[in-house]
């Protein structure tokens, strides 16, 4: 074995010590592209601009050749830091104190990125004749709007002929320890701004007006009090949550003439974006009849549910995380989007990385014993993958 091949812990340390926060990537790219082109990589720099929008570095690097093709991807971008004084330590400091490395990156994700890096780098030196395509597709624009990201290095992979076959996201997946939990979908997300219209009027003559009032209590008891779904067995119950309600009414003896309701659904799969639709129009409808007066309804679609039922990407990584953790990872569909919700049009994609209960907020922190460990399951990954695709193709394929 070589000297020279980066090591995870000190990669991820190199990473959160550039501070890139989001849209920056440059620096924390140019510290991949430096190791990854001496390994042998084959890199592509892919900076993308957009009219109204940060402009954008990301980088592609493959090695290898035709089926299979496994790709890691991951961002460097992160989140700002807040007020500097509230962290125990800088937070681009890379610090580590008690088995644990701070700094904003850390677990979301430059950690996630260095240990598949690492692994990706080790398992070429190991392995100089391995058949088949490994790559990292590494943005710098994801904890921002993803306008200049991975969006477009797909697209851009496409005009290349390059067809990615699977596909793992180094998001923080685990909620609070290595093993937990693997993403294999999201769940949708839709927002409305909904107004019930009446007819304003004194409270002394009713007969007069029209007060939307009636309409907006059988439309929040709806809203609020009927269940979805009860869930499946991959999804929590969708759940819909009423966020505002505003009747800019100051007066007490009059009737409003409107009401602006404002709610969002975060959906699993047995709905979508049209059928949700279809189904309020259904219920607001019905209570008009009944009731009268007049509405309207905008609703803002931010993205369908998804999940991936990919049996070998799945058990790949699940076998993995077990022999390395002792654990065998629920498989979730919990939290928030990631760049996995435009990968997922391309191929079978899941998420595993660090653990990530500190992500997003002061002392961001991982343990730098799972550090190691994720960087084993990733390259035991890339070990299993290159095998048993091959055996798979032979009869599946
Ligand atoms: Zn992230």
């Amino acid at each position: 074995m070589t000297n020279n091949l980066p090591d995870a812990l000190s990669l991820t340390q190199a990473l959160v010590r550039e501070n890139t926060v989001t849209p920056i990537s440059t620096p924390a790219l140019d510290i991949l592209e430096q190791h990854l082109s001496q390994a042998g990589f084959t890199i592509t720099k892919l900076p993308f601009s957009e009219p109204g929008y940060a402009d954008t570095d990301n980088l592609y690097a493959q090695i290898g050749s035709g089926e299979p093709h496994l790709c890691f991807a991951g961002h460097v971008d992160v989140v700002p830091t807040g007020d500097v004084a509230d962290w125990s330590h800088a937070p681009f400091a890379a610090i580590i104190d008690d088995g644990k490395l701070y700094g904003r990156g850390t677990a979301d994700m430059k950690g996630g990125v260095a240990c598949f890096t690492a692994a990706g780098i080790k398992y070429i030196s190991q392995n100089p004749d391995f058949k088949g395509t490994l790559s990292f597709l590494i943005t710098g624009d994801e904890e921002a709007v993803a306008i200049n990201g991975t969006p477009k290095m797909l697209n851009w992979l496409k005009q290349q002929d390059i067809k990615l076959d699977h596909c793992i996201v180094g998001e923080p997946s685990n909620p609070s320890f290595m093993g937990e939990e693997i993403k294999v979908g999201r769940r949708g997300s839709m927002l409305a701004n909904l107004t019930l219209f009446g007819t304003q009027g004194h409270i002394a003559y009713p007969e007069r007006a029209d007060n939307p009032m009636p309409r907006l209590a059988a439309i929040l008891d709806g809203l609020c009090n009927d269940a979805l779904d009860q869930g499946t067995n991959l999804f929590q119950p969708s759940n819909i949550e009423v966020t505002s309600v505003d009747v800019g009414n100051d007066a007490h003896n009059m009737l409003p003439q409107k009401i602006d309701v404002k709610f969002g659904i975060r959906y699993n799969s047995l709905h979508d974006f049209d059928s949700l639709e279809a189904l309020l129009k259904q219920k607001f409808d019905a209570i008009h009849e009944r009731l009268g007066g007049r509405y309207e309804v905008d609703y803002f679609r931010s993205g369908e549910a998804f999940y991936t039922e990919d049996k070998l990407l799945i058990e790949l990584v699940q076998n993995a995380v077990k022999k390395h953790t002792d654990h065998v990872p629920k498989l979730s569909t919990a939290g928030g989007t990631s760049d996995a919700r435009f990968i997922k049009n391309h191929c079978p994609v899941v998420e595993f990385g660090l653990v990530g209960n500190s992500m997003h907020k002061v002392d961001e922190h991982v343990d730098i014993a799972d550090i190691k460990t994720l960087a084993d399951i990733y390259l035991d990954i890339v070990e299993n993958y290159f095998g048993a695709k091959l055996n798979m193709s032979e009869g599946d394929e």
